[in-house]
């Protein structure tokens, strides 16, 4: 069949949940027979945002191509369930990249190269790059930023062309808008989304459906309004209310119909391919739901890094927790530790009341002390721990120094001159001296080792997991480790790089070299993000600190929302 394509644009504010919008859109078709894929194209000059602080942007999610891309892909994966993979995230900095290298290896001789018709051409490229690959019956692509932004207008004049040429029977318009409670009015504001989508107009983008996100349901008022001054069907105005949980989304999308509309207007009824019904098979998704909605217990555990104060820094390991959580049938309290914080001596008292620590991936040497006395005070106490790629090395400095008793031992990307330096700069990494997109990136394969730990979590003796570092575990002190106790349970045996270490004789005491939080979906949480929630939750009736779960009235409401489905 045709690849169909809906387009989503953001009006009024930025943060309004637009990934997590598109992505629920594209569970509910998935849901209903169709092969979907979901792409995020983001206005910035950055040609990724792999240089970029967690600051500046939130997480950086890698794909198992080793795409260092936006966090949205990593609410796609977690959604649909399918890897991702560059194409699936383009920056401007990139469709610049791509034009300009073409410019100079001669591709446009004669030709004065300009945004229209060259950077409009190479947008539209990758627009439909993941349709033509036959792939896909939905291609959803995300447009980063808000309508009237600069940085925008080319992705607008791309969409517009996109729809020229496929009609509209192939190709749709979202847009989502914010429509704010004014609490001195005492009542909903339509005109913000009324003029966002006269500017949408302005670039002669019409929206087909408008998700209008509201703290508040919205009357058939405020949805006539709407639609008449938007030039929308009514039953194309969909309210996007806050919700619990993002997972909540997809149903209550559903309830507002989005997807049917999308549905129609698309005439998927006609054009999908044979033999699927195209009716929704949402039973996966809504098992999850009620594990999520009926924890028995609230297990804490401290999420240790130096980027705590940024909500989306970690996003992924915090998911990651959510779904674990679920699968054990419980709710994961994370509490935010950051590392510059902590002291040798202040650990035992902030980390009083966790039944598990993570300390997270990261860059640079601020907050390693914190983080080292964090790993100490879990390893003396046989606290579940488990250390995620800079998190691991730590977790090696820590045993050298504590239990191996070598003097400063340290990684050389913060003591170049350490006489023992556990961790240090891979080989390959010694010639490389630019930093965009350089370092180990993506899925490589992982032997795991007969007998351990990882394996029995695992339930296999290999795996492959996503990768994102330029220091490894440094083999010249590998073997004199292994002699204090450090098992090295998992290993690149191509390469002869650790990629797990584990100390046996504790209950949980396991760090990774790689990000097992790229790798958690819906269904399918990550095994190591499980069994350490399980570990935690044991430790944590061990020792009496399981809380009761308290339903929320939210929760309640909830759940008498789930014994109806
Ligand atoms: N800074 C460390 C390295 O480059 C760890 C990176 C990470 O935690 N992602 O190896």
């Amino acid at each position: 069949m045709q690849t169909k394509y809906i387009f989503v644009t953001g009006g009024v504010t930025s943060s309004l949940g637009k990934g997590i919008v598109c992505a629920s859109l594209g569970r509910l078709l998935e849901a209903r027979g169709l092969r979907v894929t979901i792409q995020k194209f983001d206005p910035y000059i950055n040609v990724d945002p792999g240089t970029m602080n967690p600051y500046e942007h939130g997480e950086v999610y890698v794909t198992d191509d080793g795409a260092e891309t936006d966090l949205d892909l990593g609410h796609y994966e977690r959604f649909l369930g399918d890897a991702t993979s560059q194409a699936n995230n383009v920056t401007t900095g990139r469709i610049y990249l791509e034009v300009i290298t073409k410019e100079r290896a001669g591709a446009y001789l004669g030709k004065t190269v300009q945004v229209v018709p060259h950077i409009i051409d190479e947008i539209k490229l990758w627009m439909t790059k993941l349709g033509a690959t036959g792939k896909y019956d939905v291609v959803i692509t995300e447009i980063g930023g808000t309508v009237g932004d600069i940085e925008g207008q080319p992705y607008l004049e791309a969409i517009r062309q996109v729809r020229y040429e496929l009609g509209s029977r192939n190709a749709l318009n979202i847009h989502l808008t914010l429509v704010p409670y004014l609490e001195a009015a005492g009542e909903v504001k339509t005109k913000p989304t009324q003029h966002s989508v006269k500017t949408l107009l302005s670039f002669g983008l019409q929206p087909d459906i408008l998700v209008c996100r509201t703290d508040r349901p919205l009357d058939h008022d405020v949805r006539r309004k709407l639609a008449l001054f938007c030039n929308v069907e009514p039953r194309a105005v969909v309210a996007s209310r806050d919700a619990e949980s993002i997972y909540e989304v997809p149903l209550l999308l559903k309830e507002e119909g989005l997807d049917e509309i999308a549905w129609e207007r698309l005439h998927l009824s006609e054009d999908m391919p044979h033999g699927r019904t195209g009716e929704h098979d949402l039973t996966e998704w809504i098992a999850f739901l009620k594990q999520l909605r009926e924890p028995r217990g609230t297990v804490r555990v401290a999420l240790v890094g130096k980027y705590v104060a940024h909500q989306d820094a970690y996003k992924s390991i915090n998911e990651s927790f959510i779904l674990a959580g679920a699968a054990n049938g419980v709710h994961v309290e994370v509490i935010d530790v950051l590392s510059d914080d902590l002291t040798e001596e202040n650990v035992a008292e902030r980390l009083a009341d966790v039944s598990g620590i993570l300390v997270a991936p990261g860059f640079g040497g601020r907050g390693i002390d914190g983080k080292l006395a964090a790993i100490r005070h879990a390893r003396e106490n046989d606290i579940p721990f488990f250390g995620i790629c800079l998190g691991m090395q730590c977790a090696v400095i820590e045993f050298a120094r504590n239990v191996c008793r070598w003097k400063n031992a340290h990684s050389t990307e913060f003591d170049p001159s350490t006489p023992n330096p556990v961790i240090d700069l891979m080989q390959e990494q010694k010639r490389i001296a630019d930093k965009g997109g350089t370092m180990r990136l993506g899925a490589y394969d992982c032997t795991l080792l007969e007998g351990s730990r990882v394996r029995e979590i695992y339930g296999t003796d290999r795996v492959q997991e996503r990768h994102r570092h330029r220091y490894e575990l440094n083999n010249v002190l590998r073997y004199k480790l292994l002699e204090h106790g450090m098992h090295f349970t998992g290993v690149n045996t191509s390469r002869d790089l650790v990629e797990i270490v584990e100390l046996p004789d504790k209950r949980w005491f396991i760090g990774v070299q790689f990000h097992p939080e790229y790798r958690s979906v819906v269904g399918r949480p990550h095994p190591l993000f499980e069994s350490f929630v399980k570990a935690a939750v044991g430790y944590a009736e061990e020792r009496h600190q399981m809380k009761g779960a308290k339903p929320t009235k939210r929760e309640k409401k909830l759940q008498l929302a789930s014994a109806k489905v």
